[in-house]
């Protein structure tokens, strides 16, 4: 084991054990760091995010900066009222007394943050971790190695840096942190690294949150009014290649559709793809970048399986020297194929069209569990169907990624695609304990409650 990463939980035990960190002060004083964080280096942000992943600065705004700033100025706003015991009315039984769920903090957290958003689903649950009051060890991606050192190099100079620390590094120093006990885990990334989270958090019986993938269904209703369908179309192609260009864990992977009305969405699809990004490989915009070559490769070789290549109905060319794929549609690709059974994570939509569209539930249900449902419908009992019968981290009518911005609704997964949620107060309950706390006076007493036993008491 390193001994540098048991020194830095060493120093983060003693700064939580000084009870420093337990201070609304204290939590609104790194809440505001953030923020002046925020504000102050935002270029050099955009210049990480730009490198690492090709962003364009809108974008990166949009769901970087944009979502920790609302994150973080939410959380100033609220967190003395998360943090106000919650009293509740006490049963007869227990006259007199009073009794409240009081949050504590956990003590020394552990985060470990993806590369696709590798500012915001870094400092979104950071935030959540210092409005409970915990100390912090942040590990980004290394995969977006720019952002990874802005975090290391900025952090500190914002934030208490006796009780906040970022540890970068890979495959190894993960393992390395892993091998210590935290008070608490929040992962995200892969199912796969998700287990080996949660069966070295088990070794400690450390608490784990894990914010898995997976593969994102839409369901794509007829939608008979031509400006609903236009918009729908729209929000379709934004989810799918808008945000990080189809590598976000709540991107739509596939559509599912009636057989008749998928020319119609095709080609409506084809229409904003250029209107988005144009049409040329080569001068492709406003799409990030696949994030190297090990994704390149992965993403290129479920397009190279011969049946799926003769799915293609739009795009397809890659440019290996560039590691650019085109925006590509493809009409039902076998469902055994890697593009149907593995999360895509990528620029690639397969269409699958049904006889009708309530077997899209049965199709879903039959797959585990995804992070996001989104169904684009007006047919109110449809709705309702897909509510009640299907399971997923969240569902959304009518838009898609956008409820990732919602603070007011939990994030997180269910079955495979994870387990615990965070965003707003969710995350503040997240990173806490909530105690229960019982205050008794001595001025009754309930004699049956003791020994000797004897029939009387049995009666009362
Ligand atoms: P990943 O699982 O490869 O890596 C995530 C983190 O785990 C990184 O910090 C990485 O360094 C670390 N890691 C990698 N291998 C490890 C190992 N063997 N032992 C311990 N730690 C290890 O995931 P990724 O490639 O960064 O992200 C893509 C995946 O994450 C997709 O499945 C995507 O859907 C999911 N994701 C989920 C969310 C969410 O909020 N639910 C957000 C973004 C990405």
């Amino acid at each position: 084991m390193d001994g540098v990463h048991e020194d830095v939980l060493g120093e983060l035990r003693k700064t939580f054990s000084s009870g420093r960190t337990r201070g609304v002060t204290w939590r609104k004083a790194q809440l505001q760091g953030i923020l002046k964080l925020l504000v102050e280096k935002e270029e050099e942000i955009f210049e990480a995010l730009k490198q690492d992943l090709g962003k364009h600065p809108v974008e990166s705004f949009r769901d970087e900066v944009g979502v920790v700033k609302k994150s973080a100025t939410n959380a100033l706003r609220c967190v003395e009222k998360w943090m106000a015991p919650q009293k509740g009315r006490m049963p007869l039984v227990f006259f007199p007394a009073r009794g409240a769920v009081v949050s504590e903090p956990l003590g020394v957290v552990l985060i470990f943050a993806s590369w696709n958003f590798p500012i915001s689903l870094a400092l979104d649950p950071v935030i959540g971790a210092i409005s409970a009051g915990n100390t912090i060890v942040l590990k980004p991606s290394d995969l977006a190695p720019k952002c990874s050192s802005f975090l290391v190099n900025t952090i500190p100079l914002y934030l208490d840096p006796e009780a906040i620390k970022v540890v970068e590094g890979g495959k190894e120093v993960a393992e390395q942190l892993l091998q210590l006990k935290w008070d608490k885990i929040f992962f995200t990334g892969s199912p796969q690294v998700g287990r080996l989270i949660m069966s070295a958090a088990a070794k400690h019986l450390t608490p784990v949150t894990l914010e898995l993938g997976g593969k994102c269904p839409t369901i794509f209703d007829t939608l008979s009014n031509s400006s609903d369908l236009q918009v729908a179309v729209k929000r379709v192609a934004g989810g799918k290649w808008g945000s990080c260009n189809g590598q976000a864990c709540i991107g739509i992977d596939y559509v599912l559709v009636e057989t008749q009305f998928a020319p119609v969405l095709i080609e409506l699809l084809k229409k904003y793809i250029k209107k988005f990004h144009g049409e040329n490989l080569k001068t492709l915009k406003n799409l990030a970048r696949i994030v190297n070559k090990h994704h390149f490769d992965r993403v290129h070789n479920l397009l190279k399986d011969p049946k799926v290549a003769a799915a293609v109905v739009y795009g397809g060319s890659v440019d290996e020297k560039n590691m650019a794929i085109e925006p590509t549609i493809l009409l039902n690709p076998p469902l055994d194929a890697d593009i149907m059974t593995e999360e895509i994570f990528g620029p690639l939509l397969p269409i699958i069209t049904l006889n009708n569209i309530e077997e899209s539930i049965q199709f879903i249900n039959s797959r585990p569990k995804p992070l996001a449902i989104y169904a684009f419908t007006k047919n109110e009992s449809l709705k309702e169907k897909i509510l009640q019968e299907t399971s997923s981290g969240s569902l959304t009518f009518n838009d898609a990624v956008i409820q990732f911005i919602c603070d007011i609704l939990p994030f997180g997964g269910v079955g495979q695609s994870g387990h615990g949620r965070y965003h707003g107060k969710y995350s503040f309950d997240t990173f806490s304990h909530e105690k229960a706390v019982l205050h008794r006076s001595f001025l009754i007493e309930l004699e049956p409650r003791y020994p000797p036993w004897n029939d009387f008491k049995m009666e009362f």
